[in-house]
């Protein structure tokens, strides 16, 4: 009997770290919208994951979720496993200029583990509410500044549990995205700074930190920029120009802060959130012939699992 036919719970081995079948998934994203998953699983480390991987009946769905702050999940759920890391991912470990760093360290806390050790360049780090795993995905960047800046190296492993390592040139990083192969986990990442005065450090921090506040929506739930910006002129920009501004679906709206930020009011379902994608993206076309292109990464299924 194949595992489509039971539980796939079912078909897994017994893993140290926590695994639970219909996990609900909405607390774990910033839009704090979403189905189940069919299982969740929190490795208590690198070898609890291989494990899994490795044992995991073929061709199951592996999706891996960060700190969940620039994803929309689907209500129907996501099928297969979804992996979340724990504890054991948030290490840092400093010499020198260079940090070796789990891929679920908070961008936040990797900055402000720099600025103690009197390492510069990586202040931009902490305006970016993920993680540093989901970071390196995005090349997630501001103020001028790239995760492809500052990266070096980072282990990854994939679906089927085998080990890689990554350099620059292998991950042929482009705006707000990296392209490892197919189905790669990052779980340990190298960055490198630059030695610099500490104080200096946390100033820029409080500067960029200021700058944030001033000019995107804060206490909401929201993804960050909803659409890249691209070649021809700054999304919100060309939001505004469209007329699309003050849309809304059920709960999901756009910031007033920040027309390019889609926020949910608490009562927004992410098939609101993608009717209003949809409806901005054509208006968009229409009036400026510029196809906008997602930052968001949506998963999972339209439909209800059962
Ligand atoms: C208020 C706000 C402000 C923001 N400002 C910025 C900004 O200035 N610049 C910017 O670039 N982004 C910004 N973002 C978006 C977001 O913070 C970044 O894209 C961040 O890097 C995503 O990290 P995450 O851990 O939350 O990833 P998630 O949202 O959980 O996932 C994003 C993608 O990364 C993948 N992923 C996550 N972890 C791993 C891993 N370990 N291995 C492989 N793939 C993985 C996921 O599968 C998914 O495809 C903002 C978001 C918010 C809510």
């Amino acid at each position: 009997m194949s595992y489509m036919e039971k539980r796939l719970i079912d078909f897994l081995p017994e893993t140290r770290g926590v695994m639970k079948p219909n996990y609900n998934l909405r607390d774990i994203n910033w839009l704090k919208v979403g189905g189940n998953a069919e299982v969740f699983f929190c490795p208590e480390d690198t070898d609890d994951l291989r494990y899994l991987l490795k044992k995991k009946p073929e061709n199951v769905q592996i999706t891996v979720i960060g700190a969940g702050s620039n994803i929309l999940i689907r209500d129907g759920g996501v099928k297969g496993i979804v992996i979340c890391f724990g504890d054991w991912f948030k290490k840092i470990h400093n010499s020198g200029e260079n940090f070796e760093v789990g891929a679920a360290t908070s961008c936040r806390e990797l900055a402000k583990s720099a600025a103690k050790a009197g390492v510069g360049g990586l202040e931009f780090l902490y305006a970016i509410p993920g993680s540093v795993g989901g970071a390196l995905k995005m090349n997630a960047g501001c103020f001028g500044f790239e995760m492809k800046d500052v990266f070096v190296e980072a282990e990854g492993m994939n679906v089927n549990s085998l080990m890689k390592w990554f350099g620059k040139d292998d991950l042929k990083f482009t705006y707000r995205k990296c392209q490892p192969p197919k189905d790669c986990i990052f779980t340990r990442i190298w960055v490198k700074g630059s030695c610099g005065d500490s104080s200096l450090i946390e100033e820029n921090m409080q500067k960029f930190e200021e700058q944030r506040r001033r000019s995107h929506p804060s206490g909401v739930f929201t993804c960050g920029s909803l659409f890249k910006n691209p070649p021809e002129e700054k999304a919100w920009k060309l939001i505004e120009k469209s007329g699309c501004k003050n849309m809304k679906c059920g709960g999901a709206s756009l910031s007033e802060v920040h027309c390019n930020f889609l926020v949910n009011d608490g009562s927004a379902t992410s098939n609101d959130i993608e009717s209003l994608i949809e409806t901005i993206k054509s208006k968009v076309l229409a009036v400026t012939g510029v196809n906008l292109e997602l930052e968001l990464v949506i998963i999972g299924e339209r439909q209800l699992i059962n």
